[in-house]
């Protein structure tokens, strides 16, 4: 797959993205492309497009993104929610239907549309080929495309040396102010936004998390003012992890938060209470320090997908092509069908994984250390190649982001070649996290009835086998592997 284009590494944030504001002229519109940025604060492109006399949002329902195999209605809905907040905050956003191409040419024609002003995205297969289409058609067009840098990802990355410098250097840049309107034209018809049936998606019935900008922000508040006290223990159970942790995992995807919005706040809350006297002040910044290094990981591994975007299909470490049913060349038989959808339903026999599953296809989200569980047991113990139950856990994800996502599925199932292998036992992560079995016993009321399935496999034969597949694979690792390293250290 051939780079998409890039932008020049000028520090101006406009000039940088290819938009010389000298160059504007008074019968100039701008056409500001919605995608996952769904905010005003912190938007580089809104920003641009207040230098414009005449300038109008678009978000585009792509025909291409509900087709892709990852999209699940509940990232529909949640988008639509979130352009709903923007307009009730005051920028009528139009809302089209159809493939980006098409809508940005009748843009251009209905409104007379001559600069497209968007934020780069890193985003599965299908998006780099609608930018490479869109780029084509914005240069047949005579339309300059000004594509700004919205997270900590570099386009056309060279080296990762130093890359953790040039993170910190955009994440404590100046923000851009919060956009209150544009210059759009007089004429302008914002429809009603178009509900899921009427797309063709059907209902997806899960209590989303509130989603828009506003809800974004008081997100981040709460957690920063006191859900975040405890975040380092809270992490790991899924009792604790549902309120300790961010929640923030929708907006970012979505952009409804800037990663620097977040970034700045976070350490602000740090510095001022580490200044504070009290012990548990200072205790609250520790916990925060933590959460803080993970905005870096959400970048660092969106940064992995825009360096080799083949990772969402093939496997790091191409000694472990075939490795697995289910990967390219090896069919996976009725055994291994039945084992997958145990899995996808919840009906293993494993409690704890089975209890995971569920939760997730109910509310949209799990927590890390829990994801982790399900991906290493479909790896390891049902021995299942990581693309299908990947297509599968993106769309019940409601924070599906490509890069993090195909890259921690390659981590959990041993795949990137280097990674240490961690195979987690099903019985210990309930002990350990479930004690009392209360997360059990909510998603899984049948626990401890012959109503509850048998286990699909014995556990403990299983990891053997798994691990024996894996240590030999290591020992066969080639020298294209190695060349590979420095993607994933
Ligand atoms: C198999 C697997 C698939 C995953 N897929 C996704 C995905 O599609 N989208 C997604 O946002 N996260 C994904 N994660 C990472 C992680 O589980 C979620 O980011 C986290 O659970 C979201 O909840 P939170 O916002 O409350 O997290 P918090 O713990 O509060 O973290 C704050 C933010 O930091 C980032 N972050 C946290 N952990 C990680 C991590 N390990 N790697 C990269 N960034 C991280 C996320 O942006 C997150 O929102 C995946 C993890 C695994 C094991």
């Amino acid at each position: 797959m051939s780079p998409r284009p890039s932008p020049s590494p000028n520090r101006n944030p406009f000039l940088a993205a290819g938009l010389d504001p000298s160059t504007i002229t008074a019968t100039d519109t701008a056409l500001v492309w919605l995608k996952r940025d769904l905010r005003l604060a912190d938007h580089a492109p809104l920003s641009a497009a207040q230098g414009f006399s005449r300038a109008l949002a678009v978000f585009i329902i792509e025909p291409a993104w509900l087709a892709s195999p990852e999209c699940d209605a509940s990232h529909v809905a949640f988008a639509l929610d979130c352009v709903e907040d923007l307009r009730q905050q005051g920028l009528p956003v139009l809302v089209r239907f159809g493939e980006a191409v098409a809508v940005l040419q009748a843009l251009r024609t209905e409104h007379g549309v001559t600069h497209l002003l968007s934020h780069e995205e890193t985003g599965p297969c299908w998006t780099w080929e609608r930018d490479k289409a869109v780029a084509a058609w914005c240069r047949a067009q005579g339309v300059p495309w000004a594509e700004f840098a919205q997270t900590g990802v570099v386009r056309r990355l060279r080296s990762r040396n130093g890359w953790a410098g040039r993170w910190q250097a955009r994440m404590d840049a100046p923000q851009h102010g919060a956009v209150t309107g544009l210059p759009c034209p007089a004429d302008l018809a914002v429809h009603a936004l178009p509900r899921l049936g009427e797309l063709g998606l059907p209902p997806h019935g899960k209590p989303l998390q509130a989603a828009g900008e506003r809800a974004g922000r008081q997100t981040l508040d709460s957690f920063l003012r006191h859900r975040g006290s405890d975040y380092r223990r809270s992490l790991s159970s899924p009792l604790t992890a549902e309120n300790g942790c961010s929640r923030l995992s929708p907006h970012l995807a979505f952009g409804t938060l800037s990663m620097r919005t977040v970034h700045q706040a976070t350490e602000a809350r740090i510095a001022a209470l580490s200044a504070s006297p009290q012990a548990s002040d200072r205790a609250f910044a520790h916990a925060l320090r933590g959460f803080a290094g993970r905005l870096r990981w959400h970048c660092h591994f969106m940064q992995k997908l825009e360096d080799e975007p083949a990772i969402e299909w093939r496997n790091f470490a191409r000694s472990a092509d075939g490795l697995r049913p289910g990967d390219e060349g090896v069919p996976m038989v009725a055994a291994d069908e039945e084992r997958l959808a145990a899995w996808r339903e919840g009906r293993t026999g494993f409690p704890m994984v089975d209890a995971c599953m569920r939760s997730l296809r109910a509310t949209g989200w799990l927590n890390f250390r829990m994801r982790a569980l399900l991906v290493s047991f479909a790896a390891y113990h049902l021995w299942l190649h990581w693309r299908a139950p990947g297509l599968f856990l993106a769309r019940q994800f409601l924070d599906f982001e490509a890069g993090i996502h195909w890259s921690q599925m390659q981590m959990q199932s041993g795949t990137t070649g280097i990674n240490t292998l961690r195979i987690y036992s099903p019985t210990k992560q309930l002990q350990d996290h479930d004690p009392q079995r209360v997360f059990v016993r909510r998603w899984v009321p049948e626990w401890g009835t012959d109503a509850y399935p048998a286990p699909v496999v014995d556990e403990r034969v299983a990891a053997q086998a798994a691990k024996e597949r894996m240590y030999g694979l290591r020992k066969t690792q080639d020298a294209r592997d190695s060349l590979q390293r420095d993607l994933f250290e």
